[in-house]
């Protein structure tokens, strides 16, 4: 497979779609923070089936880390990522450095409602404003027709679809299946901070997910099943429980019997925070 071509810069990410597009061809976009893994590169599989060319940011975002999360240790491997990349025939990497982004002076924000509101908010209150304000300059700046998200990060995958929606920003929105280890444990970047005895406790996250999910499918009982799972997952080895809950699968507001629903969760390993979520079937 050829080596994307790489641009650093927002003029020259502009200049190389502003040729595709003069060419007629269609434009898929992958926003990611790198630190690449199986999931991200279905995402990337998904943009080129939908779009002739597919261009992938990598770009480990300030704004959506709190000054206590872990910005400094986010994994950082740019080559192996542009190699990646190269697997899955992506056309151009955006890798811009931090003040192409957020130049010296730069004051604005953009702040979603609606889905932003509970779950990831009440504990990570900046991050849903960074992730918005990141990914609206992304599209003004790629313009692509499609850009496509993962329902690993179910949360802002809705607050990405009511951004677009709200501020009529013209790209369709793809939501990806999320990809799991033999375990069943959702791929993500910050599995590299586990040791084998923290994947394994790790690994019980999404089938305790899935037995709460059928659970609540059967018996209607949201309340009584998340509070039965936080405790659960601690007997499992996770050390603090920041939510579980049933939601609405469009709207994420509380989940109705009988409605398609969202089962999420975030829970704490050590220093690792790790998040997973499952479909509640409308039906038992
Ligand atoms: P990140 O680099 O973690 O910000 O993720 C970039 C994109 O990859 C987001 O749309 C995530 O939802 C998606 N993603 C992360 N992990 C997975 C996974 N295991 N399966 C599918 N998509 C994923």
């Amino acid at each position: 497979m050829p080596q994307p071509a790489i641009a650093e810069t927002v003029t020259d990410l502009r200049a190389t779609v502003r040729a595709w597009k003069r060419e007629g061809l269609s434009v898929g976009m992958v926003p990611t923070m790198g630190a690449l893994h199986d999931g991200h590169m279905s995402l990337m599989k998904l943009a080129l089936e939908k779009a002739d060319r597919c261009v992938v940011s990598i770009f480990v975002n300030p704004t959506q880390f709190a000054p206590t999360e872990d910005l400094d240790k986010y994994p950082r491997q740019l080559a192996k990522d542009l190699a990646c990349l190269a697997d899955v025939g992506v056309h151009l990497a955006f890798t811009p450095p931090a003040a192409e982004m957020y130049p010296a002076g730069f004051a604005s924000k953009v702040s979603v409602g609606g889905p932003s509101a509970g779950l990831e908010t009440d504990f990570r209150p900046h991050f849903f404003d960074g992730v918005a304000t990141v990914v609206t300059k992304l599209f003004l700046q790629a313009a692509p027709d499609l850009a496509v998200f993962g329902e690993k990060d179910y949360q802002q995958l809705c607050v990405v679809r009511q951004l677009c929606r709200d501020l009529d920003i013209p790209v369709e929105i793809i939501g990806a299946p999320t990809v799991r280890d033999a375990h069943g444990l959702a791929m993500s970047s910050r599995n590299a901070y586990l040791d084998e005895a923290g994947l394994a406790v790790a690994r019980q996250l999404n089938k305790i997910l899935r037995g709460t999910a059928a659970a609540i499918a059967k018996n209607g009982d949201a309340d009584g099943e998340t509070v039965r799972a936080r405790r659960t997952l601690q007997q499992a080895g996770f050390e603090g429980v920041d939510y579980v809950a049933a939601r609405d699968a469009l709207t994420l507001k509380e989940w109705q019997p009988g409605r398609e629903g969202r089962l999420l969760a975030a829970a704490w390993l050590g220093k690792t925070r790790l998040i997973d979520n499952v479909e509640i079937p409308a039906e038992a």
